[in-house]
């Protein structure tokens, strides 16, 4: 008791925020349970309320009480790749003789079609599966998987975000800053270059098809505009030097973490327009514009919707000053 008082005695003095640094020292409730919803563009209370329920931990209560999951839909990319789409982030189907490697798994509820989807391409059991960020609509499905004993794989921030966040379905395999599997004689590589969405993204090669699985740090469409999670690591400032050094690396085609899938070039226009949202964010606040004005820009200029606001806005305000 008295311990208590004493600490709440003690005076509260802010953290300096520098700015390429910048983490907010505010915690929403569950912290790791974030995720990665679509715009809202009818900002109705109904979609509103689901969105915080998802990411406020209370997802459990969600999932019992609302409807079906979307319907998914698998996509060939090349022979043996396919892409999983729909609800969550984008999942990738690499099929090697051997067994199949997974990219991402969406959200629990999706896990029973993302299996029927698999086993409508190939009869090979998950053999690994990475996640390319901890976000729950990309690990959601793991602790489903665990009973096939897939090895689950991926940064060692993304875990420590899923451990802070009590998340289930934790990887057995973390990379610090890249790895390959080796499986059916092909081979995947996984690298992880810095911050950009969270602090733990990992990108995906498939250097047979020169194909790229880039998580959420590209997302493609005004319907998913660019989350900058500051609470899980993620920094407006840092993205920009991630994805130059993923496009370093040898591919044309490109999965986003969500929308449709691209090529090279989208990527390059993502970038783009990150560097004008920071400008603009920027030249804002040299202007002395208010934290509203700027929201109201991100709205109308950027897409931001509930979700970006709400996670970025502060974030990208104090790193951009
Ligand atoms: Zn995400």
């Amino acid at each position: 008791m008295s311990a208590a008082l004493l600490v709440t005695a003690q005076p509260v003095t802010a953290p300096p925020v520098t700015a390429p640094t910048f983490r907010p020292t505010f915690r929403l409730k569950e912290r790791a349970a974030d995720c990665y919803t679509p715009r809202m563009r009818k900002s109705s209370l109904l979609r509103l309320s689901a969105a915080v329920l998802l990411c406020g931990g209370a997802w459990v209560a969600y999932t019992q009480g609302q409807q079906a999951p979307p319907q998914l839909k698998i996509n060939k990319i090349k022979d043996n790749l396919f892409e999983i789409e729909n609800d969550g982030g984008n999942v990738s189907v690499y099929v090697t003789g051997e067994g199949v490697i997974l990219v991402d798994d969406k959200f629990d509820r999706d896990h029973d079609q993302i299996m029927s989807l698999v086993k409508s391409v190939t009869a090979e059991p998950i053999k690994y599966i990475v996640n390319t960020h901890h976000h729950q609509d990309h690990t959601g499905g793991n602790a489903k998987m665990e009973p096939m004993n897939p090895q689950i794989i991926s940064t060692e921030e993304a875990r420590e975000n899923m451990v802070e966040g009590k998340m289930s379905g934790l990887p057995s395999i973390t990379i610090a800053t890249r790895g390959r599997i080796h499986l059916g004689g092909k081979t995947v590589e996984m690298y992880h270059y810095g911050r950009s969405h969270t602090n733990g993204d990992a990108v995906v090669l498939f250097p047979e098809h020169r194909v790229l699985a880039a998580g959420d740090m590209f997302t493609r469409g005004n319907d998913f505009p660019p989350l900058i999670d500051y609470a899980g690591g993620g920094s407006a400032r840092e993205w920009t030097k991630t994805l130059d050094d993923v496009m370093k690396l040898d591919f044309d085609v490109v999965i986003p973490g969500h929308g449709a899938v691209g090529v090279k070039k989208d990527m390059l226009e993502f970038r783009s327009l990150m560097v004008d949202l920071r400008s603009r964010v920027h030249q804002m606040d040299v202007e002395k514009k208010s934290r509203d004005e700027i929201s109201k820009m991100l709205v109308s200029q950027f897409h931001f919707g509930q979700l970006q606001l709400l996670r970025g806005l502060d974030g990208v305000i104090a790193e951009m000053q």
